[in-house]
C-alpha cells in the first residue's frame, strides 16, 4: 500500500478533477496538471490502460509528483468494441450529437439482444515517472444502447446508454445517481481500497 497526500490528475478538465475529488475523499488532494503545463501528450496506446498509464507518467514527469490519470470511454458489442479509445472523436472530432448520431446510424436495425455495451474507465496511478508497477483500476458499467436518444443530464454518449439497473438513460439520472453507479464510480471504489482509504 502506498501513502499520499497529493496526487496530480493527468487532465485539464475541472470539472473532472472536481468529480474524481469528492469520489477520492479528503485525505489525498488532487491538484490539476495544468498547474504544471498546458501540453497534452499524444494518446497513442490501442488501449484505455495503455492510453491511461502514458498520461499518467506524462503527468508524473512534468510535475515530480505521484499522477492519476484516467482513460474513458464506451465499447459496443456489436462493433467489436468501437469507438472505445477513440469514442471522443469517433465523428472526427464534430462533438457529441455527431457521434451520437454515428453510433445510432452504425446500430441501425441492430435488435436490441444484440446492442449491449459497455462504458469503461481506467484509473493509472504511478509514484513516479519510471514507476514499474503503476497501480491499475477498471470500472465496467454494462448497459445498452437505445435507439434513440433520451435524457437532459450528463455528456457524451449518456443519452443512448440504457442503465439496466434503473430502466433509464444515464443522461436520465441525476449527477448524483450516475455518480454512484458511473464506470469512473466503480474503477475509483477500487482505487480507495487499493489506497487503503476504506
Ligand atoms: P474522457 O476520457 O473523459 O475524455 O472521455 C472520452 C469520451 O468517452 C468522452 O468524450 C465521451 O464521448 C465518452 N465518455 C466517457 N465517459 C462517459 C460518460 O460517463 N458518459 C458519456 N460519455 C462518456
Amino acid at each position: 500500500m502506498i501513502n499520499l497526500t497529493q496526487l496530480v490528475l493527468a487532465s485539464h478538465n475541472a470539472g473532472k478533477l472536481k468529480e474524481l475529488q469528492a469520489m477520492l475523499g479528503d485525505s489525498v488532494q488532487l491538484r490539476s496538471i495544468g498547474e504544471f503545463s498546458s501540453v497534452e501528450p499524444e494518446e497513442t496506446g490501442l488501449s484505455f490502460v495503455e492510453n491511461a498509464i502514458l498520461k499518467a507518467r506524462n503527468a508524473a514527469r512534468l510535475s515530480g509528483l505521484p499522477a492519476l490519470a484516467d482513460d474513458s470511454g464506451l465499447a459496443v458489442d456489436f462493433l467489436g468494441g468501437a469507438p472505445g479509445i477513440y469514442s471522443a472523436r469517433y465523428a472526427d472530432g464534430k462533438g457529441d450529437a455527431a457521434n451520437n448520431a454515428k453510433l445510432l446510424d452504425a446500430l441501425k436495425d441492430v435488435p436490441e439482444a444484440e446492442r449491449g455495451a459497455q462504458f469503461v474507465c481506467v484509473l493509472a496511478l504511478v509514484r513516479h515517472a519510471d514507476d514499474p508497477l503503476p497501480i491499475i483500476c477498471e470500472g465496467l458499467w454494462h448497459g445498452r444502447i437505445l435507439p434513440a436518444a433520451s435524457g437532459e443530464h450528463g455528456f457524451g454518449y449518456d443519452p443512448l446508454f440504457w442503465v439496466p439497473e434503473r430502466d433509464c438513460s444515464s443522461a436520465d439520472l441525476s449527477p448524483a445517481e450516475k455518480n454512484q453507479l458511473s464506470h469512473r464510480a466503480r474503477a475509483m471504489d477500487l482505487l480507495r481500497q487499493r489506497l487503503g482509504l476504506k
